[in-house]
């Protein structure tokens, strides 16, 4: 499929009614989960239930499967969100949301009946995704926090154990999740500290005064991802490297902002290729890469001046 025919708004629209009909797949899936259920249909299939046959005759994953069946328990005792679900008003986070609410609360003797099953369900529709949970804890008289899972590999644990055994004594309750927020808090901070009297100001303390200005977030969507500094006026169209005419991008953004610039057929093969060149400003330790061994948490953050890897900027 070669979609480069096609315009920016095409593109968006087409994109649009694609992720609608996805959407609209997944109430379908509801349906024919429920009817299997029904006929207990995974049975003649040789599987035990319907996760099972989530699993090995759907092919996905354990984690896919339990997700899709939680959410299907929500979908089973209140259908009338079919509409919302299609609409995207309500989606398979904010079902699986509802779903460990109602859990909960049934766990605490205080299970929902429908009708307030109903009432929480539309107190979420339209909400944020990443706002869904605490709208439906709000629901609780014990309102909990939402987890979030973090893949971590075996040595990380190792070390987070390690550091909970060293802080027995002074913090027996100290969690896992709280070494880590400790830790990138104080990193966050070791990387933020304000530079020293200025000497004669370097570019990089120039980037990172730009960078700091921005409160460390792109200028344009507010992503802390990858940041980057960018040329109002491009350097190719006379810009200079004055303060005033850098702002701070996010790698996306800076690359949407070349495209618009100097169009995507002379853009293309600078940002569709992995990037290995770097430049600028990296604030603590000295660490050209920010490798493998600082793991994923304690890297230094690196700026980078994207568009000067284009020579374009
Ligand atoms: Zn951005």
């Amino acid at each position: 499929m070669n979609l480069r025919h096609l315009s920016d708004t095409e593109l968006h629209s087409e994109t649009l009614r694609i992720a609608r009909a996805e959407r609209k797949i997944l109430t379908e899936l509801f349906h024919h989960l429920l009817e299997v259920q029904r006929r207990r249909l995974f049975s003649a299939y040789g599987k035990e239930s319907l996760k099972t046959y989530c699993v090995e005759s759907l092919g996905y994953s354990p984690d896919e499967a339990g997700r899709r069946i939680a959410a299907l328990s929500v979908f089973a005792s209140v259908p009338s969100i079919e509409e919302k679900l299609n609409s995207a008003e309500l989606t398979l986070t904010h079902l699986l949301d509802a779903k460990s609410l109602f859990t909960q609360e049934a766990n605490a003797g205080r299970a929902l009946s429908i009708e307030k099953k109903v009432e929480v369900l539309n107190a979420m529709t339209g909400v944020a995704t990443r706002d869904a949970f605490a709208v439906a804890q709000s629901f609780s008289p014990e309102p909990r926090e939402k987890l979030r899972k973090l893949d971590v590999d075996h040595e990380t644990l190792d070390l987070l154990q390690e550091l909970q055994d060293l802080l027995a004594h002074a913090n027996p309750k100290v969690s896992k999740s709280d070494l880590i927020k400790q830790l990138v808090r104080q990193k966050i901070s070791e990387l933020r500290i304000e530079p020293a009297a200025p000497r004669k100001v370097s570019k990089a303390e120039v980037l990172r005064e730009v960078v700091r200005k921005a409160d460390y977030k792109c200028e344009n969507c507010g992503s802390r991802h990858a940041l980057e500094i960018d040329h109002i006026l491009p350097r190719a169209l006379g810009g200079t490297d004055d303060p005033k005419n850098l702002r701070t991008l996010c790698r996306n953004c800076n690359q949407r902002a070349a495209i618009e610039r100097f169009g995507l057929r002379k853009m293309d093969p600078f940002i569709n290729r992995v990037r290995e060149r770097q430049m600028a400003y990296r604030p603590g330790p000295a660490n050209p890469r920010g490798s493998v061994e600082d793991g994923p948490f304690l890297a230094p953050v690196n700026f980078f001046v994207g568009s000067q890897d284009a020579g374009m900027g």
